[in-house]
């Protein structure tokens, strides 16, 4: 028997035995999903199902390449190099690679990122003369993207009067306009945006059957890892490729989608057994990832959710740590406390720093965390934020190579007309523009042909565009004999791109010369590593790739051991061994945005099961009483999430302040292991400690932290003057009576008659009662 089926249990060994037809795998977080497609893969090829034939459709391209090399364990690396796995946006670009021509883009088309759609849709909303406030731009792209995602092409957004209503509703009647107009100036530009990468897929696998039918036949084995959050476009082209043969199998969770806000589906987990008669569903149900603590708080959280499948998660772990509650008094300290925690963790528990993450709602909360971590020399890789390509000096470059690629790529060659500074102005690109607009051509063939059309543009000007139009001709000569790394060398000295950073010399500058010289040595490491892979080493290739990294794909300036800093969002599939949730405060998790109908809350509370699913051996909440937002220190509420959890599994710690003068009316130490009750101190000595403190000018308090302080004295959140037999209110129970209290501190907690949900046990600190 191969090694690689002994390491499954039953449910999940059916699951990869299951060869044929039409099968779904639901099941929580840990349960082995992802682990049972990989050998699944692996064992359709030993089974001789030809690698070629087989099709992967992940969440990030690094998890394909995870998958791909777990695969390669087992049937051999020169086998699984043939496997199609990645991401549907880089899967479907590689397809549309071959076959744009037929909808009429270059097969050199070039990949819009959301930047560029952003600069396109500005620029349209400009020259429509709208008004910016009632246009943002972000916000049109936002409703193009889910029209693209729903299918929802210019011409069905006009035969649709609802949609229309909608727009004219939220006072914007020109949105079908611009969506029309952006579309063109895509098409003529041979770029395609995200969406368009799947919408596009679609219209091709509609229009052209043949085209269809030869996909279906090479991919006749279709595996989907995250199904929860395909969106309909995805959803369609997966049923349309595997119309032919039904061998397809997906796997998701429908507690873990948390993409909604970008189109995902949770219904599309429906409409497969609906697709699907004959479909055969497996249900996994053993989380192997954390310890049973973990699991089980887990589930309390998610248990609140009213929409669900029903389905069990277990594990044989061991119970491990309970789960750490931290309170601290700013989101400053909350980072310090986690720098702090993280660093005794490694040294007490021999750890490296890649054993740990810290997860967050919002990607602006980094900054504190990575604040404290810096000041205590851990290393920290953030993913997402401004990815290396997105940086200016890298998209400049990149910009130029585009257009070596593709010379109609709008969007990079005004970024670029003018840089370095060549005295082309914004007045003379408007009459470029506006002149390619009614031509029909693009701004690069206007330039071509400067001297036959009038365009009131001085000699002098004209001048300066027969250069740059010199120059790129020249490059583009070169680049048909070069390969990727020596066109970009070329491209740096003609352009002259880094001879004004260098002159500059301040510390910004000097880094962006580094960045510059990285990203020449990436694009070696990229022509080594198509080598080495059989692959194509051309410069759209490495474009394409560039565009289509997502943010874990992204360069990383170095592998050095480091913590994980990310989005919860992004932390959809991995795993760590320690992993620290921050900001758990109310408005910030659940987000202000999204508590205002339950599916939105409930989508956050999914977010907050992904996070605490992250973690393996042991996982820390924290929440700030006081947090800078928008530039203001603002008092923050612990998150209700904290009190959803059942209390069985937190343990409530407040850590030793950072400040020496805070930390002698601050509670007890994180490392201390008194029992819970003398952890905190009383409320009212802290607030008299406070003021003596206050008053001998040790510390300064801050407004807020006054407030804090305050607050934590009313005397029904901690020493409580609630006894047993008050009569209390519950802003979500409603009215109830104590009939039992137990605990001390902040771990007080009382149980509760309610006349709508029956018995209950709340934390007093979290359950804000009031006695009537
Ligand atoms: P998520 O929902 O977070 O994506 P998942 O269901 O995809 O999780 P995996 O990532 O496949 O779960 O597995 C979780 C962890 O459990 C991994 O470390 C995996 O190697 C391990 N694991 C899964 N099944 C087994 C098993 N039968 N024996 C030992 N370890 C297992
Ligand atoms: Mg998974």
């Amino acid at each position: 028997m191969s090694t690689y089926l002994d390491s499954l249990n039953e449910p999940q060994r059916q699951a990869v035995l299951q060869k044929d037809g039409p099968m779904i795998i639901i099941a929580g977080a840990g349960s082995g999903k992802t682990r049972v497609l990989t050998y699944r893969i692996a064992h359709l090829m030993k089974q001789g199902v030809d690698s070629f034939n087989i099709l992967s459709l992940t969440f990030t391209n690094k998890a394909a390449k995870e998958m791909k090399a777990r695969i390669a364990s087992v049937v051999g690396n020169s086998e699984s190099r043939n496997l199609w796995m990645g991401t549907f946006h880089s899967v479907f670009a590689r397809i549309l690679r071959t076959e744009a021509d037929k909808l009429g883009f270059p097969t050199n088309f070039t990949i819009y990122d959301s930047q560029d759609s952003v600069r396109l849709i500005s620029a349209i909303i400009k020259e429509k003369n709208l008004n910016r406030e009632q246009y943002k731009p972000k916000q049109i792209l936002g409703r193009i993207s889910s029209f693209k995602n729903s299918l929802i092409t210019v011409k069905a957004y006009f035969n649709n009067p609802e949609l229309q209503e909608a727009d004219l509703h939220a006072s914007r009647p020109e949105v079908g306009n611009i969506y029309r107009t952006y579309v063109d100036r895509c098409f003529k530009a041979g770029a395609m945006d995200f969406d368009d990468l799947l919408l596009r897929t679609n219209e091709l696998l509609a229009r052209f059957p043949e085209t269809l039918a030869k996909y279906q036949d090479r991919f006749r084995y279709i595996m989907v890892d995250e199904y929860q959050d395909t969106n309909h476009s995805q959803y369609i082209i997966v049923r349309a490729l595997a119309d032919k043969f039904g061998n397809i199998c997906v796997v998701g969770d429908d507690s873990q989608s948390i993409y909604s806000f970008r189109g995902a589906n949770i219904q599309n987990i429906l409409n497969f057994q609906k697709d699907y008669p004959d479909v055969k569903t497996f249900k996994l149900e053993q989380n192997y990832r954390s310890t049973s603590n973990i699991v089980n708080a887990a589930n309390s959280v998610i248990e609140k959710n009213k929409t669900k499948l029903d389905k069990e998660v277990w594990t044989s772990n061991d119970p491990g740590e309970a789960i750490n509650v931290m309170r601290t008094i700013s989101d400053g300290e909350e980072g310090r406390f986690v720098a702090q925690s993280i660093w005794e963790n490694q040294m007490n528990h021999q750890l490296t720093p890649d054993d740990f993450c810290v997860l967050y709602r919002t990607n602006s909360q980094s900054r504190a965390i990575e604040d404290a971590l810096r000041k205590k020399g851990i290393d920290y890789k953030i993913y997402g934020g401004i990815s290396f390509y997105q940086r200016k000096e890298i998209k400049d470059i990149l910009s130029y190579l585009r257009i070596l690629i593709n010379p109609n790529d709008e969007e990079a060659l005004k970024r670029i007309i003018n840089y370095p500074a060549r005295g082309i102005g914004a007045t003379t690109i408007d009459r470029l523009t506006i002149a390619a607009n009614h031509y029909k051509k693009s701004i690069f063939d206007i330039i071509k042909y400067i001297d036959k059309i009038d365009l009131k543009i001085n000699t002098g000007t004209k001048n300066k565009l027969r250069n740059f139009m010199t120059m790129m001709q020249s490059l583009q000569v070169e680049s048909q004999t070069k390969n990727a790394f020596e066109i970009a060398e070329t491209v740096v000295k003609k352009a002259q791109l880094i001879k004004d950073l260098e002159k500059d010399g301040t510390p910004e500058a000097v880094s962006k010369v580094e960045n510059v010289q990285e990203l020449l040595n990436g694009i070696k490491d990229f022509i080594t590593d198509k080598i080495e892979e059989g692959g194509d080493t051309s410069l759209t290739t490495f474009l394409e790739d560039v565009a289509l990294a997502t943010d874990f794909d992204a360069k990383k300036e170095d592998d050095k051991p480091s913590v994980s800093l990310m989005t919860i969002h992004q932390s959809k599939g991995l795993e760590y061994m320690y992993v620290y949730v921050v900001g758990l405060e109310e408005s910030l998790f659940p987000s202000a945005m999204s508590m205002n109908t339950r599916s939105e809350l409930e989508e956050e509370r999914r977010l907050f099961y992904v996070a605490i699913t992250r973690a393996e051996k042991v996982a820390y909440l924290s929440y700030a009483q006081t947090r800078y937002r928008w530039g203001k220190l603002v008092d923050a509420e612990p998150s209700r999430f904290l009190e959803e959890i059942d209390d069985q599994y937190l343990n409530y710690i407040t850590p030793k302040s950072t400040n020496p003068a805070i930390n002698n009316f601050v509670d007890k130490s994180i490392f201390d292991d008194a029992p819970k009750g003398i952890r905190f101190q009383k409320p009212i000595q802290r607030k008299k400690m406070e003021r003596d403190l206050v008053k001998k000018k040790e510390i300064i308090i801050p407004k807020n932290l006054k407030k804090v302080s305050q607050a934590t004295s009313k005397p029904n959140l901690f020493d409580g003057n609630i006894v047993v037999g008050n009569f209390v209110e519950h802003n979500r129970f409603g009215t109830g009576e104590v009939i039992g209290l137990e605990g001390n501190g902040p771990n007080k907690k009382a149980e509760i008659k309610f006349g709508t949900v029956g018995k209950k046990k709340l934390l007093l600190q979290f359950a804000k009662l009031k006695v009537i």
